[in-house]
């Protein structure tokens, strides 16, 4: 049987690449890529003349069957790389990952660059512990229910966001994660725009909205966890959302109150806005 390698390409620099994934993409009997066009820029970089496959999210159960195929019967040694960093990180690969593994075929990563990493160890926010959340729903009413989920979790947030919808997904995690939360927009990592800002998500999101040039590029959100300082708030401001469905708004900054020991006037412009935007439909 021949050896699936799963191969970290850069994810901007051409030359953020390992000397082994190098190697690699020489050696191996055939590259399957999520974009060939995209994949070749890299591989004639460095004077990689190793076959190509497209293997992406539309053909992926098929193509993996016949990658599978090659790698059994024929012995084939593959690579499988990604149009940016790790694949299987927001990108395809786990169906030809987990059917290999299931027969007990070799898979080896060549680990490097994963953008979510990259963006983490420069954003200035506690890595600690941290959660990767990939990329957010494009629904609006989705991502929504998606950002409430994690108003309480206290390890770092991680999220991958598209220029079409940073200014979309900022401004519901001000709303719902509050304006105060500490967050990094970083931008265009190893590019010539690459831009880190660590702030308030009410600053971040301030500077993207003023600055067209701020809007652009491949972008990665670090968002503080919630502390035990914000806990407290949050649990007032979910509790508004959950007794909004049942009581007058007076009544559910009272009850809400009363139990968490947040001042009314701390949860009564928030259960106004709630109100407005119709957030208590779905609670958290
Ligand atoms: N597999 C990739 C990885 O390991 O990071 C991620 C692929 S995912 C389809 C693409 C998303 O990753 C982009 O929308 C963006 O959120 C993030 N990303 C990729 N390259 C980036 C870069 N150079 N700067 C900032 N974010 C980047």
């Amino acid at each position: 049987m021949g050896t699936l390698y799963i191969v970290a390409t850069p994810i901007g620099h051409l030359r953020d690449i390992t000397l082994r994934a190098l190697e690699i993409l020489k050696s191996v009997d055939l590259i399957a890529a999520e974009d060939t066009r995209h994949s070749k820029r890299l591989l004639d970089f460095y004077g990689i003349h190793t076959p190509c496959i497209a293997y992406h999210e539309h053909n992926e159960v098929r193509q993996a069957k016949a990658l599978l195929k090659d790698l059994k019967l024929e012995g084939k040694n593959i690579a499988l790389i990604s149009d940016a960093g790790t694949p299987l990180m927001s990108d395809p690969g786990y169906i030809l990952v987990r059917e290999a593994k299931q027969l007990n075929m070799r898979v080896v990563p060549i680990p490097g660059p994963c953008a979510a990493i990259a963006a983490l160890c420069a954003s200035g926010v506690s890595t600690h512990k941290f959660v990767f959340e990939g990329f957010l729903s494009p629904r609006a009413h989705q991502r929504q229910k998606e950002l409430r989920a994690l108003t309480l979790e206290p390890r770092t947030l991680v999220f991958y966001e598209s220029c079409h919808r940073i200014l979309n997904s900022l401004k519901d995690m001000v709303t719902i994660f509050g304006a105060h939360r500490q967050a990094a927009l970083i931008r265009e990592l190893t590019k010539i725009h690459e831009t880190i800002v660590l702030d308030t998500l009410e600053k971040l999101l301030e500077k993207t909205e003023h600055e067209e040039e701020a809007q652009k590029g491949e972008f990665v959100v670090v968002v503080e966890g919630c502390h035990s300082r914000q806990t407290k708030a949050e649990e007032g401001k979910r509790i508004v959302r959950i007794l909004l469905e049942q009581v007058s708004l007076k009544d559910a900054v009272m009850l809400a109150s009363q139990i968490t020991g947040v001042k009314k006037n701390h949860l009564y412009s928030y259960a106004l806005h709630c109100q407005s935007e119709q957030l208590f439909v779905d609670g958290p």
